[in-house]
């Protein structure tokens, strides 16, 4: 059959679009737009407003002290319900907690006040390397970022200490860089875990440079920066490090909303929108929690987002879709559950 030139250009047409629809869906790694909360798997539609940063129950004591027992869940249950309850009428949908495995994650006790409250709860597999490692393991020392990923990357295959509770993110740390050897390793561990999870790797860090070195190691191990959450950028003076990493596509998170800390976030929200930035900015309070070494100290309740920041920001401009995006569409964004490959 004879064939035309228009119809080679047709067919050659197809088949380029034909291959570009395949080549975005495999980078893409499509998208699975699910969530993982302490009572399963949910559609980011579910998401609503979010709190990506906040906990319920600290145990300062050490890694090398920690152990179940140390409080009483029902009177942590009986404490912390009402201030979940608050942000409920305020129409919080999700609350991220960001306590880790030998700081006094229980996620038993999650998944109590998630059901009790109706809030979406999300806890995290991974390991804190900062304040001076008083938080790290043993065993990290030991094994490789290999063998600590499989720690985590089973967690999220089979729950979290035989309770089938799965992780929803990572949460790692280390303080003011240069890393040390063991933060290294814990963030090369979280690069490899993202691989094989799609978990998104939230990283305490003590300044910019930490977060800097962190964003380098993802990216060396072949994670795209869009997985990475700066924790804590509120502690970093030099605002040009928000704009070099974000504009790579990492996330920046302020994270410590107060009452005495909201004129410093409208900078930060200004500087973040004058840079149109505010796609790659999270809010949180960084609040709660139960203190288990001192249980005595006062809870600090998640609303000052809503009674003195929105209100601030309001007054300075921001629209209500800006203000949708930071509370709601972006942290949907964050912690949909995908691999994100360079
Ligand atoms: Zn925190």
């Amino acid at each position: 059959m004879y064939c035309t030139p228009e119809h080679m250009i047709k067919r050659i047409t197809f088949f380029l679009m034909i291959s570009a629809t395949i080549w975005v869906a495999c980078k893409e790694q499509k998208s699975s737009e699910q969530i993982m909360t302490v009572t399963g798997e949910k559609p980011v539609s579910e998401m609503g407003v979010t709190l990506p940063h906040e906990h319920v129950l600290v145990d300062f004591i050490g890694a090398d002290s920690i152990q179940p027992g140390l409080y009483n869940p029902d009177s942590v249950f009986e404490r912390v319900l009402p201030y979940l309850q608050e942000i409920k009428a305020l129409g919080v949908q999700t609350l991220v907690e960001c306590t880790p495995a030998y700081l006094g994650r229980d996620v038993q006790l999650l998944k109590r006040l998630s059901e009790a409250s109706g809030i979406n709860l999300l806890t995290n597999t991974g390991y804190y390397g900062a304040a001076r490692e008083k938080f790290v393991p043993d065993h990290a020392y030991k094994e490789t970022a290999e063998q600590l990923a499989q720690h985590w990357i089973d967690e999220w295959n089979n729950g979290i200490d035989g309770t089938g509770i799965k992780p929803g993110f990572m949460k790692l740390s280390a303080d003011a860089g240069p890393l040390t050897d063991v933060q290294k390793k814990i963030m090369k561990a979280g690069a490899l875990a993202h691989l094989q999870t799609g978990l998104t790797i939230g990283v305490h860090s003590g300044d910019g440079n930490a977060a800097r070195e962190e964003l380098a190691i993802f990216m060396e191990n072949g994670v795209a920066p869009e997985a990475f959450i700066w924790i804590h950028a509120q502690n970093e003076k030099n605002f040009d490090i928000f704009k070099e990493l974000a504009s790579k596509g990492a996330w920046i998170e302020f994270d410590y909303i107060h009452p005495e800390t909201t004129e410093q976030y409208i900078r930060f929200l200004s500087y973040m929108k004058e840079n149109n930035l505010l796609h790659r900015t999270l809010l949180s309070h960084d609040a709660g929690w139960y203190d288990v070494v001192n249980p005595a100290l006062p809870f600090r309740g998640f609303t000052s987002l809503f009674n003195d920041l929105i209100p601030r920001m309001k007054e300075e401009g921001f629209t209500d879709e800006e203000i949708n995006l930071l509370i709601q569409k972006n942290p949907t964004e964050v912690f949909n559950i995908r691999i994100r490959k360079l």
